[in-house]
């Protein structure tokens, strides 16, 4: 069988249109941008979900993407929860929750808050990926699983970008400690 090694453009993350290492007080993005910035992501969320439910080709063959991971991916990026992440021990220590339904572009209030709400969600998605893993005992996932999810939380280019704020500094300043970064308080990083 053919492995792919990666995903599709359009199941990558979407790249923010600006700078996200300011607070909403600071530097806010114009609301027409992160309403637009905002319908991307969601875009990109049902791209995803839907690719993961249909058992889309295009995604079948990539390494460690097993069904198990599959699984997980879903539930990360549903809306809501019912009874069945309460099963993780993991959601309540990386404070995981359902990605935040909001209504829609539109409709948001206030679309740069939204768009922090997803940023959120992401950076405790990508907390979790990068530690889960690594634990004393049986991981819920291996690395490789962690990887391959990971893969879609991404943007297509990642190089010289905080893997929480997706925002690019120079490499003296890209460790999220070094840019005190926005998103980290939140996602209780290391
Ligand atoms: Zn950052």
């Amino acid at each position: 069988m053919q492995r792919s090694r990666s995903i599709p453009d359009h199941l990558y993350f979407p790249l923010p249109p600006a700078r996200l290492d300011r607070t909403l007080a600071e530097a806010p993005l114009l609301p027409g941008v992160a309403a637009v910035y905002l319908s991307e992501i969601r875009r990109w969320r049902v791209a995803v979900v839907a690719a993961v439910a249909s058992g889309d080709p295009a995604i079948a063959g990539i390494e460690n993407l097993t069904p198990r991971a599959l699984a997980r991916l879903a539930v990360l990026l549903d809306t809501r929860w019912d009874a069945r992440p309460r099963a993780w021990p993991a959601v309540s220590a990386y404070e995981l929750s359902p990605f935040p339904a909001t209504h829609p572009p539109s409709q948001a209030d206030d679309p740069m808050k939204a768009v922090l709400e997803v940023m959120h969600w992401r950076a405790a998605v990508i907390n979790y990926l990068t530690d889960v893993w690594d634990v004393l005992g049986k991981p819920e996932l291996e690395m490789g699983e962690c990887m391959a999810i990971g893969a879609f939380m991404r943007p297509v280019r990642m190089e010289g970008r905080c893997v929480y704020c997706l925002t690019e500094f120079n490499r003296e300043r890209l460790d999220p400690e070094d840019h005190g970064c926005v998103m980290v308080r939140h996602a209780g990083a290391r």
